[in-house]
């Protein structure tokens, strides 16, 4: 067997879907490469002064994640204040399974939920998963283990997992909470 057979390169994001996908993953006694995105959203700074928040929150060394720009090469459309990322999930998956590859992890892992964005729907996860264990010859795979919960089940592991809560961001707009935006309104529900 492999040293790295359990290994895992998790996404993160600052938010906390991925925070909890992290946490699951060293429950499980996994190593862990996270890798963080700067795609050009406006809310990057907060993102990644969470991210690393998170990372010593969960006794990991910040130092241990990759922080991959993009800002050079792929930018967010802006439409009225809301921006939008075509093929957001498909460019981090493949730069993650690469970074993985080469490292020979076989896991990469998300916090990808179901939604309507079409880079989250099932059509999306079967699809480019297939493509995934065709080309990368089945030595990586990837995984959404919290594709099916709910923001409200996802917020009661995190409290089961010791993450908390508030040292997550995730709103879309700024480097200020807006209040309005779906990942505000969804977090103000929960009471975050
Ligand atoms: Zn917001």
């Amino acid at each position: 067997m492999s040293k790295k057979k359990g290994d895992s390169v998790v996404l993160l994001s600052g938010g906390l879907d991925s925070a909890v996908v992290l946490a699951m993953e060293l429950k499980a006694g996994r190593k862990v490469r996270p890798l963080y995105f700067d795609y050009g959203q406006p809310q990057h700074f907060t993102e990644m002064a969470h991210t690393r928040a998170i990372l010593k929150h969960l006794g990991l060394h910040e130092a241990i994640a990759e922080y991959v720009s993009l800002v050079h090469y792929w930018k967010p459309y802006s439409h009225d204040g809301n921006f939008d990322y075509p093929m957001r999930n498909v460019i981090f998956i493949s730069i993650a399974v690469n970074y993985a590859y080469g490292l020979g992890i076989p896991r990469v892992v998300t916090g990808i939920r179901n939604s309507i964005y079409a880079d989250t729907t099932c059509l999306f996860v079967d699809v480019f998963g297939g493509m995934v264990s065709t080309l990368a010859q089945d030595k990586v795979q990837v995984e959404h283990p919290i594709y099916w919960m709910t923001k409200s089940q996802v917020l009661k592991k995190a409290l089961k997992l010791g993450v908390e809560p508030s040292l997550t961001y995730s709103c879309i707009r700024g480097d200020e909470p807006c209040g309005e935006c779906p990942s505000c309104k969804a977090r103000k529900r929960l009471g975050i």
